[in-house]
């Protein structure tokens, strides 16, 4: 059931300006994602109240290319909030009445109860935008001072998995995955904080098994994508993760993926049984030092040091908009102070005004300067000199050290040769390491 206007849609109901219809047609609500029957016409006034400005929120956002919209009542009005690549911009306000009418309607649309505003509630929308899949997550928070805080994120459903390639893996990474995992044992694992971009780690680092040679067994929830050549084992649901991977061991997996390593149990099967196929999963830690000292605790440094065999963490990055990017003739004392070779003949920033001329607008990025993410990577593999360190106890620093003595990716490494290649900035390296 497709939510349009007009005497095509599927019931939005009301008598809308026709020059509002062309303009905002390019959005479909069409659906919610947990299969509950949404009904329009038994909600009316809302749709009345809330569906336009709805569809002119979210696709004013899409084509502004947020990967999150943010609603905050306070008192009258309500500030809308877009993120771009991660950063926040201001989304301009509108009047409290029409931001609960928008939330509402939402929520309607995700098959969520209007009726409550005091719980928080989350759930999807499914959407076509300029014939491209969607899918809105909504999720509402309750404010103390009454009214809730409406959060969409879009969901591109047909953005491609990100390749290695585009995220930064170096051949010589790509190379230490391919013979880390071809062993049937050991543990990779790949953590961040919280969107980070974990999950799209995963993928690259799948992505860098040799898929032809070695079978890989996957007991992962992708969210419903799949990867080519990667066998979904079936889920039974009296089987224990234990007997999961048991399972899939006998079937002569070589590589098994498994869910997000989130409780000690999880994490202390997964050791367990890394002595007979090797194990890929995410893992939540700050960086890949961190990681490896976490798990020192709960497993002791003889388990981690003897099963664990990468660590990989990144960070996103912004990538300067190739429309607009202004080359400059770095000074040398700048290059010494970050580390970038003297004989550096050029570096790039986002436009700044030149004799007080300001840079001109630009179409592709709306002047924001920036279009689109990469991830740094940092990677830490546990060969032997790394391994002494985590059975000596070193602390995450000292762990870290020796492994970009060793000439393993680091953030920054890897963040200066994106600078160097004139793909992002100095100042963008700045604010992604100060948070
Ligand atoms: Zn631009």
């Amino acid at each position: 059931m497709a939510f349009g206007f007009g005497k095509s849609g599927g019931g939005g109901g009301g008598d809308y300006d026709s020059s509002e219809e062309f303009e905002i047609e390019s959005i479909l609500f069409q659906g919610a994602v947990n299969g509950n029957e949404v009904d329009l016409k038994a909600n009316a006034r809302l749709a009345h109240a809330g569906l336009v400005p709805a569809k002119e929120l979210v696709s004013d956002a899409l084509a502004r290319r947020a990967d999150m919209i943010r609603v905050d009542p306070k008192g009258r009005v309500a500030m809308v909030t877009l993120y771009v690549d991660g950063v926040p911009y201001p989304g301009g306000r509108m009047p409290a009445q029409q931001a609960l009418a928008v939330t509402q309607m939402l929520k309607l649309l995700a098959g969520l109860s209007i009726k409550d505003r005091q719980h928080a509630h989350a759930g999807g929308i499914i959407t076509d935008y300029k014939e491209t899949p969607y899918h809105l997550l909504i999720n509402t928070t309750p404010l103390k001072s009454g009214g809730e805080r409406l959060v969409v994120r879009p969901r591109n459903l047909d953005e491609q998995l990100e390749t290695p390639d585009d995220l930064g893996f170096s051949e010589d990474l790509r190379v230490r995955i391919r013979e880390l995992t071809a062993n049937r044992h050991g543990v990779v694992l790949v953590c961040g904080p919280p969107n980070s971009g974990v999950t799209t780690l995963s993928f690259a680092t799948i992505r860098s098994i040799d898929a032809y040679l070695y079978s890989i067994f996957s007991l992962a929830d992708f969210g419903g994508r799949s990867i080519t050549h990667i066998t979904q084992a079936d889920v039974k649901e009296d089987e224990t993760f234990d007997m999961q991977l048991a399972r899939c061991i006998r079937s002569e997996a070589d590589v098994i993926i498994v869910d997000p390593l989130n409780t000690p149990d999880r994490v202390e099967m997964v050791f367990q049984n890394a002595a007979r196929v090797c194990i890929v999963a995410e893992y939540k830690a700050p960086d890949a030092a961190t990681c490896i000292t976490q798990l020192r605790e709960t497993l002791g440094a003889e388990s981690v040091a003897d099963r664990l065999s990468l660590v990989l963490s990144q960070k996103l990055i912004r990538l300067l908009c190739d429309e607009c990017k202004q080359a400059y003739k770095p000074n040398p004392k700048l290059l010494q102070k970050v580390g970038l070779p003297p004989e550096t003949k050029v570096l790039y920033r986002t436009p700044q005004p030149i004799d007080g001329e300001p840079p001109d607008e630009c179409y592709k990025c709306g002047s924001i300067g920036y279009y689109g993410r990469t991830g740094v990577i940092q990677a830490i593999e546990l060969n032997d000199p790394i391994k002494h360190l985590v059975k000596k106890g070193a602390d995450a620093r000292m762990i870290k050290n020796q492994a970009r003595k060793e000439g393993m990716q680091s953030f920054q490494t890897d963040g200066l040769r994106l600078v160097a290649e004139g793909k992002t900035s100095l100042e963008e390296l700045q604010r992604a390491f100060k948070a």
